[in-house]
């Protein structure tokens, strides 16, 4: 039999859990299914922490989604009795030059740019005041900081399940263990073929992470657009490593940071407090992989490799054992930006994984998302996501 909700959303990972959380509830009726059963650890959303920050360096567009994502998250965290947003602080050191970062030349200076023009409250430091603040921090005495009291970080798992259960409590149907297997449109709409039956929605959105690529393809033209950014899968390593003294490291006494210590890619890293399973850090990694077929294993050499280069000499008291390792994907779009789009005039929503740097808009995201499946009329947050072949 053919199932024919009013929405339809695909992959209930970070964006798809948003989405369906807030298209719930509102009359329509609203299905999500999944191949696995979020929150998971076979995607882009899961390793304990997420950075989120107000000050978006990547550009003051994304502004609005964050600052939307915070009230959603504190929301959420009244109605469920859970805890998802810590607003530890984030300092983001730079190296006074130039430092690239998710398609941004400057992402020091950009970030100070966009504090200024948003009116984010922050602080401007230099090497002796942060060593002061934050002794943990082995300096060479030439980086410039940018500390935001408001930035801190989000508990993706607890996010996607606090989420899913309130879309329940609002009566969405969700169906895990559900595979997508392709989707099509004829003279009646679209048809979303899956391993356990087909449906006739009238919204699709589709929320596939690092699986979208699968179903556009590169070089793959939808309908009603000239082409489709070529969107790239990597793999990416977090890992954990223990302090000396854990306290010193625990989020009343350190924030998340980002550290671009040399104006070259891989030059930088980023990490998180102790949330009890030691300091989490990982860097932007750059390998191409199939979503499906991923190498789980993190080898000795690569531990070695990230705390010989990013960690021996910056992150006092931490030693070279690794308590603790995860692969996660990012897929992203060829500049760094999200993928936020409709297909045609009617086709379905396409919500990228936001390459890398989407988690902390993703409340906004689906809750603006489904606004635009409910009311037909794409929310003005969302346009500057939409895809520019030119761009
Ligand atoms: C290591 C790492 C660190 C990151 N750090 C940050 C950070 O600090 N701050 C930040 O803001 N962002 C960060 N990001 C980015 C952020 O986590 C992602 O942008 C976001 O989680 C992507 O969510 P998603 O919903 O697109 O993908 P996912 O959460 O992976 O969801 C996709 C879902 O689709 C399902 N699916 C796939 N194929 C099918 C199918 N055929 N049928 C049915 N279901 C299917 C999957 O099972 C999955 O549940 C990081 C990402 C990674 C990997």
């Amino acid at each position: 039999m053919t199932a024919t909700p009013d929405i339809l959303v695909l992959g209930l990972g970070a964006m798809g859990a948003a989405t369906l959380m807030h298209a719930s509830g509102r009359g329509a009726t609203v299905v999500g299914i999944d191949r696995f059963a979020p929150p998971h650890t076979h995607g882009s959303t899961h390793g304990e922490s997420r950075i989120t920050r107000l000050a978006i360096g990547e550009g003051p567009e994304y502004v609005p989604l964050v600052q939307r994502s915070h009230q959603l998250w504190r929301d959420l965290e009244q109605r469920r009795e859970v805890s998802l947003y810590e607003a530890c602080g984030g300092l983001i050191l730079g190296c006074g030059e130039a430092t690239p970062m998710h398609g941004q030349a400057h992402f020091f200076e950009s970030t100070v740019n966009v504090a200024a023009a948003h009116g984010i409250t922050h602080e401007l430091l230099d090497a002796t005041q942060i060593a002061t603040r934050w002794p943990q921090f082995q300096l060479t005495g030439a980086e410039q900081g940018y500390f935001e009291p408001e930035a801190g970080y989000v508990r993706p798992e607890a996010c996607i399940a606090a989420q899913l259960a309130e879309a329940k409590a609002r009566g969405a149907m969700i169906h895990t263990g559900e595979r997508l297997l392709s989707w099509s449109e004829d003279s009646r709409g679209l048809l979303i073929q899956t391993d356990r039956g087909s449906y006739r929605p009238g919204q699709v959105i589709v929320c596939l992470g690092a699986w979208l690529p699968k179903f556009v393809p590169p070089g793959f033209v939808p309908p009603g657009l000239v082409s489709a950014p070529a969107l790239r899968v990597t793999r990416q390593v977090l890992y954990w490593f223990a302090a000396d003294k854990p306290e010193s490291y625990q989020a009343n006494r350190f924030p998340i940071f980002i550290w671009n210590w040399g104006p070259k890619a891989g030059q930088g890293f980023y990490g998180f407090p102790d949330l009890g399973g030691g300091v989490k850090v990982a860097t932007d990694g750059h390998q191409p992989c199939d979503p499906d077929a991923v190498p789980r294993v993190v080898s000795e050499a690569e531990v070695t490799h990230l705390y010989d280069t990013h960690v021996r000499s910056r992150l006092r008291g931490l030693g070279p054992a690794c308590v603790r390792t995860a692969t996660c994907l990012y897929t992203e779009a060829p500049d760094a930006r999200f993928w936020i789009d409709r297909v045609g005039h009617n086709g379905p929503i396409i919500v990228s994984a936001c390459s890398g740097h989407g988690f902390k808009h993703s409340a906004a995201i689906g809750e603006s998302v489904a606004r635009w499946a409910l009311r037909g009329e794409l929310p003005a947050v969302l346009q500057p996501f939409a895809y520019v072949p030119e761009r």
